[in-house]
């Protein structure tokens, strides 16, 4: 009666290194096209929650940090979006300073035309299944054992909408605490 909770799994260092590839692939696009310099910068893939990219500056640092949730269940459309998506933040920002453009302004979708790709803000993904921040679970016991509940299903208890029992035992399962879990 209890489903597993089935999380999609970050994508492999094998795909993470292609799409690495493809973000080196677009900067040498945009050198080409612009005929200036545009140095790798770090890729990670540390992002959590609902977003598939994200282009900053911290510190000074330029980063590139990409979902690898996100990544591993739409792959290919990440692969042919999100990449020229967050390096056309990159390049807008050498060419004329973030503070000075809109995000997704004229400057960023000229940069997206000279990559050959449509200029989505963002794209409208269905994310269920996917770890987002303050990803909280809900800790139950029955006497033998313990189960993690979904808000949705913590919530339905405590609604008196439903109870769920221990397949083993067979025992009313009781909310024990709530555990916050991230990424
Ligand atoms: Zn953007
Ligand atoms: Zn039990």
């Amino acid at each position: 009666m209890l489903e597993q909770n089935n999380l999609i799994q970050p994508i492999s260092p094998a795909l993470q290194e292609l799409v690495i590839k493809e973000t080196n692939h677009f900067l040498k696009s945009a050198a080409d096209y612009y005929h200036r310099k545009f140095s790798e910068i770090p890729v990670l893939f540390d992002l959590t929650g609902r977003a598939a990219g994200m282009y900053r500056v911290k510190a000074g640092q330029q980063v590139i940090r990409y979902n690898p949730y996100v990544f591993a269940k739409y792959y290919t459309d990440n692969f042919n979006e999100t990449i020229p998506h967050e390096v056309a933040h990159y390049v807008t920002d050498i060419l004329f300073g973030l503070k000075k453009i809109r995000p997704h302004g004229n400057e960023w979708k000229a940069v997206m035309q000279v990559f050959g790709v449509a200029a989505n803000r963002t794209a409208n993904y269905d994310l269920s299944g996917l770890p987002v921040r303050n990803f909280k679970k809900y800790v139950y016991f029955c006497g033998c054992q313990n189960y993690e509940l979904t808000s949705r299903r913590h919530n339905k208890i405590l609604r008196g909408a439903g109870h769920y029992l221990c397949r083993d035992c067979g025992n009313k399962l009781l909310f024990i605490k709530n555990q916050e879990r991230t990424g």
